[in-house]
């Protein structure tokens, strides 16, 4: 294939949701599999919608992610500015151009007069049918243009949309789309402050940064056509990119396009990172913040619209790479299953190594003001990671290896604590204390315990659970040698001790 070139070219318009990440994501993943350049483009025309923090936003995200950009906004190259309000006096020389090939038109009606349109005919459209009946250079005679343009009246630059035409879109996922352009308008191109709007920066962009291919979301499917209609006016046509169009991310039930507010609603992430937002309601939680590891996000996100045709569900960004094509993404919507990235998360975690762990779950639990070494909680890492999907998890099911048990399963130690109970814990207590700190691991504080019961006649049932309630408060958790192997004898004895006292209380 040619020199791929893609870019992600998001407005900063407040946080990115999560379908950006995946679109994002996909162009990304064509750049790498043809070893093509990624790009990040800042959108950022329309200032009125500019909100400030979301260009970091963006860029933090896609960092945490991993798929960081080779080209664009705050990551260097050479078809830069890449921030499209820092190349504002590129555009105006290109709407010009069209006025001066016929493509275009200067237009003087004011949004009130526009609105007056409206208002007579709803369906009123700025085209072919109506233009030549409102004030544009088109309508006006030679004299009165001038003497407007004189005045410094202000005045837009328009698209003209040829009549009777069909614009044809060749689009890789939903094959050949075609417009009718008399049910196109004629768009604004530029505004009256000399701003360009999305649709002309958009594709001179593409065109100046040598954009092979332009990956987004459906909902831009229907610029699509203006957009063809650009190359072809501004001279450019063979040198259009090919168009991809990304299925929408529906809502957990199937129902409609997946919105930021189905996320407050169901209490679910729909953006990657949290969001401090004006209002509570404009504020979010990310799935960083909801303990997602980004590597399970974007598997998860992958198969949001494409899947390998295979079984296989579990893909390392880099098998991505290599699986991914354009060919195999869907038509249809994908529905946003929050069950379903919770169960990648926790594949990842299952699989993460023990040090990694350790650096994503230190912060958890410094949070809760402990700061374990870093070997005893590389070693809490390995013993929880098989049961949890969240990483606050770490602390919500394994909180009783950091600090004293305060809740204990009092319903249990009725249940089992005899008065023959107590002597038979300060046995094990002191059996215990003859194991060798050198020996204190999971096989030998097992052999010993094993034995202990052994010699005494004890049943499993006489000991373990107790031990575990003792040990942990809860009967939920690891299995009672690994966790006493971890928490170390000095610990191990001590809560036991504590039991006894406790446990007497509890009957
Ligand atoms: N700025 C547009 C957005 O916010 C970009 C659309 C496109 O990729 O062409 O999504």
């Amino acid at each position: 294939m040619e020199n791929i070139r893609v870019r992600f070219a998001p407005s900063p318009t407040g946080a990115l949701h999560i379908g950006g990440i995946r679109t994002a994501l996909y162009n990304y993943l064509l750049a790498k599999k043809h070893k093509g350049t990624f790009i990040l483009r800042i959108e950022d025309t329309d200032q009125t919608r500019y909100v400030p923090g979301a260009e970091e936003y963006i860029i933090e995200s896609l960092r945490w992610c991993g798929i960081v950009p080779d080209e664009g906004q705050s990551f260097g190259g050479e078809y830069g500015p890449y921030r499209q309000s820092d190349r504002k006096e590129i555009y105006a020389k290109y709407a010009e151009q069209l006025v001066q090939n016929g493509y275009g038109y200067y237009a003087f009606d004011t949004a009130e007069e526009l609105e007056k349109q409206r208002e007579q005919d709803k369906t009123f459209k700025y085209g072919a049918e109506t233009r030549m009946k409102l004030n544009n250079s088109l309508a006006l005679s030679p004299d009165e243009l001038q003497q407007r343009i004189n005045s410094g009246e202000p005045y837009v630059i328009r698209l003209k949309v040829p009549e009777n035409e069909e614009v044809i879109v060749q689009d890789l996922i939903r094959g050949e789309v075609v417009f009718r352009s008399d049910e196109l308008d004629d768009k604004v191109m530029l505004k009256a402050d000399g701003m360009p709007t999305y649709h002309l920066a958009n594709i001179v962009d593409d065109y100046l940064m040598k954009i092979t291919h332009v990956i987004r979301g459906e909902e831009w499917l229907p610029s699509t056509g203006h957009h063809v209609l650009l190359y072809r006016f501004l001279g450019w046509a063979d040198k259009m990119p090919q168009f991809a169009h990304l299925p929408l991310i529906l809502k957990p039930d199937g129902k409609g396009k997946l919105s930021k507010r189905d996320g407050v609603r169901l209490g679910i992430p729909v953006f990657p990172l949290s969001w401090k937002g004006e209002t509570p309601e404009e504020s979010f939680t990310g799935f960083r913040e909801f303990g997602f590891l980004p590597q399970a996000l974007l598997n998860f996100l992958a198969f949001l619209g494409w899947n390998p045709g295979t079984e296989q569900e579990i893909f390392a960004l880099e098998e991505l790479t290599q699986a991914f094509s354009l060919e195999k993404i869907s038509k249809s919507g994908a529905r946003f299953d929050f069950d379903k990235a919770k169960w990648f998360n926790q594949q990842y975690i299952h699989a993460a190594d023990p040090v990694t762990l350790e650096q994503l779950v230190r912060p958890i639990i410094e949070q809760q003001g402990y700061y374990p070494e870093q070997a005893f909680l590389e070693g809490f890492c390995k013993l929880m990671q098989e049961r949890v999907g969240l990483l606050p998890e770490f602390w919500e099911k394994g909180y009783y290896f950091f600090r004293n048990i305060k809740d204990y399963d009092t319903k249990n130690v009725q249940k089992r604590w005899k008065p023959e109970s107590r002597e038979m814990f300060a046995e094990l207590i002191e059996t215990l204390e003859n194991l060798e700190s050198s020996h204190w691991k999971e096989q030998d504080v097992h052999a010993k315990v094993e034995a202990f019961m052994t010699e005494r006649g004890l049943k499993p049932g006489d000991v373990f659970p107790l031990l575990r309630v003792a040990l942990a408060g809860t009967m939920q958790g690891p299995a009672v040698f690994e966790m006493m192997a971890l928490l170390g004898k000095d610990e191990v004895t001590e809560r036991l001790r504590n039991a006894i006292t406790l446990f007497d209380t509890f009957v």
